[in-house]
């Protein structure tokens, strides 16, 4: 019969044989061969493990098969779920699942693995945060959740054996996570009986109560139920309308609900009885309708009409209260076998026609993937994305620490947006990023479902360019407080070095003043904390050193100590010498001209370490060269200037470095985690098998000098594969 419930019950006996024939019930055209061997891999896996009940572990995983096989899901999903654990508890390589099983069997078992990591946090994280959690883990594949949805429905089935504090901790994470979860997606049969279980174990006194007030008039209710149907039977009959019809007692749980949402006692609730009535069309269900608010009295705003306006999950069906038979309340649901089929099941309702019908399953990812990407700029006027941007708020991506927490960023956000969501000193400290295991560029696009792992150095520090890369205002308002920062340091160094400078020319030093108290009057003047802030003034010309040196009491500055022309010029001096110790703005010192444009030849893309030269080029600058490089040659001597690295520059330069190797699986992967390992940024690489049996690499690498680079090239020359190392 169509209207049974599903019984979800624990089936201690359940054996391989039987499983085979139930799938075999439902898709006579499945791999049941293939099945079987996936089944003895699993018990071959999980030998010798027993559950906390005693019986041996493959019991859960057939379990949790089962009832797939019940929500009539693909054989994919089925040998998912006789597979979810291996890869967590035995080892097992979602690279052997797939080559033995196939690639998507693979992908659910490995989604199933990541959600077993989230850590979702029940009191202080908002439902919907948890919720967006799994619904990252949808995103890839929508089996995922349902055959997580079945794992935990058979450990809250199994949930006696354990101790009671992981009972009312698993039934509150069931209850705040899978629930909301399993209705969002309309799998209203697992929704029912989860939230029985859940009460069960975290409010036992509530439950039991009702289980036993429901027991005694047992008998009782059951002729009732029985003689309801009979009548209801007859009235259609009366109409010629054919249909299922079904009574059972309600959900404990949302007799509980409504005992709260009423505030009542369990006597004072009287429509303990639903009954549910299934037709084979829309128009019969308004027809049953009439005819049941004719027989019995309907209970006024009682009426839910959900086949004009489904729910967001889809379910459809008539709901009305009426004055039963004898005199008390009964709730009767009309539906069509369909709607029947999609209120009990829900999305997994979809999977049953995959077989015959790719787009039908195809259709109802694309459906995530809509939920996933939605982008905030496009505008839909469907109920649907209204409540999906309202409910769930996903107008971003989902991102996974390799801890397995989520980081929800804007849509567009980059490894370096992520870097600055985990920790602002971890953003600062950001050289690269591996976005699922593999190398990315810093402005690399983040997709939800992520994994993402970003690599620091201790010397790193942020620069302008990053401005451009991030998107969210978190990481660009870290980046420019970090950019004052460093600004201020620099004005407080030049500051202090074009005081100490000036006061040579009186004979005296900062600190001599100092210990006589010769600044205060200055400070007091203008409202200083400290000489601190003087530098930061003097260095950023709020503040001239004409005026600190007039207001310095032992000095005798006068106009006339100076000649106009000579002042002006001393101060120029001064400034400029000060800034050229402290400047980081350019990789290069070029002697005598400030805040020229410097930039490295292409040709031999020069270093910090390599003895350069520089090339006057017109009306841009100066070009740095390496000495000895043949571009040089060709340059007028006129043109060329002498120029010397900054030391106070720290950051990245570019460089290439070409790696022959034997042609070996996985060396790139290798090569790269040797660099990596050295603490360098890989920009790019580019990979090319010869003919030979070699492999020819070029990795466009970011070192701070010579000294790194050839740190990163020894690194790489002493692993055993490679052939040459080269700087390209
Ligand atoms: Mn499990």
């Amino acid at each position: 019969m169509y209207s049974e419930r599903i019984d979800f019950s624990h089936e201690g006996s359940l054996t391989i044989d039987e499983l085979i024939k139930r799938v075999e019930g439902i898709n006579p055209e499945a791999d049941l061969a293939l099945l079987r061997r996936c089944y003895e891999f699993a018990e071959k896996m999980h030998s010798g493990v027993k559950r906390s009940s005693g019986e041996p572990y493959i019991i859960h995983p057939l379990n949790v098969a089962a009832t797939l096989v019940k929500l009539k899901m693909d054989l994919d999903s089925i040998m998912a779920g006789l597979l979810h654990d291996v890869v967590e508890d035995c080892d097992v390589s979602p690279e052997l699942i797939s080559e033995m099983f196939g690639q998507s069997v693979a992908q659910i078992v490995v989604g199933c693995t990541k959600i077993s990591k989230i850590k979702f946090k029940t009191k202080e994280e908002s439902q919907a945060e948890n919720f967006r959690k799994m619904v990252v883990a949808m995103a890839q594949d929508l089996r995922v959740i349902i055959v997580k949805l079945a794992d935990r429905m058979h450990n809250m089935r199994t949930l006696q054996y354990m101790t009671i504090e992981k009972q009312k901790a698993k039934a509150q994470e069931t209850l705040d996570i899978y629930v909301p979860l399993a209705s969002r997606l309309g799998i209203n049969s697992v929704k029912g009986e989860l939230e029985d279980l859940c009460l069960r174990y975290i409010h036992p006194e509530i439950y039991y109560r009702l289980a036993e007030k429901i027991a005694m008039k047992r008998r009782e209710r059951e002729s009732y139920i029985e003689e309801t149907i009979l009548l209801i039977h007859e009235k259609m009959l009366e109409y010629s309308v054919q249909g299922d019809v079904a009574g059972r007692p309600k959900h404990f749980y949302s007799i509980y609900k409504k005992m709260q949402h009423r505030n009542v006692d369990f006597e004072q609730i009287q429509d303990l009885l639903a009954f549910r009535i299934l037709v084979s069309n829309i128009t019969e269900c308004y027809k049953v309708l009439g005819i049941i608010h004719s027989a019995f009295t309907p209970v006024p705003g009682r009426f839910k009409d959900y086949i004009a306006i489904p729910k967001v999950n889809n379910y459809q069906s008539l709901h009305t209260t009426v004055i039963g038979p004898k005199a008390e309340r009964i709730e009767i649901q009309i539906r069509t076998f369909e709607m029947h089929e999609v209120a009990e099941r829900g999305v997994a309702a979809h999977w049953k026609y995959k077989e015959r019908n790719k787009n039908a399953a195809a259709d109802k990812l694309k459906w995530v993937e809509e939920l996933m990407e939605f982008n905030q700029n496009v505008e839909s006027s469907s109920e649907f994305m209204d409540v999906v941007k309202n409910d769930l708020d996903v107008g971003g991506v989902f991102i996974f620490t390799p801890n397995g927490d989520v980081k929800e960023l804007r849509y567009g956000a980059t490894p370096l947006d992520f870097a600055y969501a985990v920790h602002t000193e971890i953003g600062n400290k950001t050289v690269g990023a591996k976005v699922n295991g593999k190398m990315v560029p810093l402005k690399y696009r983040l997709k939800s479902g992520d994994t993402v792992e970003i690599l620091t150095s201790k010397t790193q520090t942020p620069t302008k360019d990053w401005l451009k890369i991030c998107k969210t205002s978190r990481a660009i308002t870290k980046i420019k407080q970090h950019l004052m920062k460093i600004e201020r340091d620099q004005h407080r160094e030049l500051g202090e070095v074009m005081l100490e400078k000036a006061l040579k020319k009186f004979e005296t030093s900062i600190k001599q003043l100092d210990k006589k108290g010769e600044f205060k009057p200055l400070l007091d003047k203008h409202h200083y904390k400290n000489l601190e802030e003087l530098y930061v003034n003097l260095g950023s010309e709020h503040l001239s050193l004409k005026e600190v040196l007039t207001n310095i009491p032992s000095i005798n500055f006068t106009e006339e100590t100076y000649v106009e022309e000579e002042k002006e010029s001393f101060y120029k001096r001064v400034a400029k010498s000060a800034r050229k110790s402290s400047s980081s703005d350019n990789a290069v010192i070029v002697d005598g001209l400030d805040d020229i444009m410097v930039k490295m030849g292409r040709c031999c893309n020069p270093i910090p370490g390599d003895p350069i030269i520089g090339v006057i080029t017109r009306g841009r600058g100066i070009t740095v060269h390496a000495v000895g490089c043949s571009r040089i040659v060709e340059i007028e001597k006129g043109r060329q200037i002498s120029v010397e690295w900054n030391k106070h520059y720290t950051f990245s330069h570019p460089v290439n470095i070409k790696v022959t190797t034997h042609d070996k699986p996985g060396i790139l992967s290798k090569i790269s985690k040797t660099i990596n390992n050295s603490g360098i940024n890989i920009r790019s690489a580019i990979a090319r098998s010869m003919p030979d049996q070699k492999g020819n690499f070029i990795f466009e690498v970011e070192v701070k000098d010579y000294s790194e680079l050839l740190k990163t090239i020894s690194s790489i020359e002493q692993m055993e594969e490679v052939i040459s190392v080269n700087r390209a």
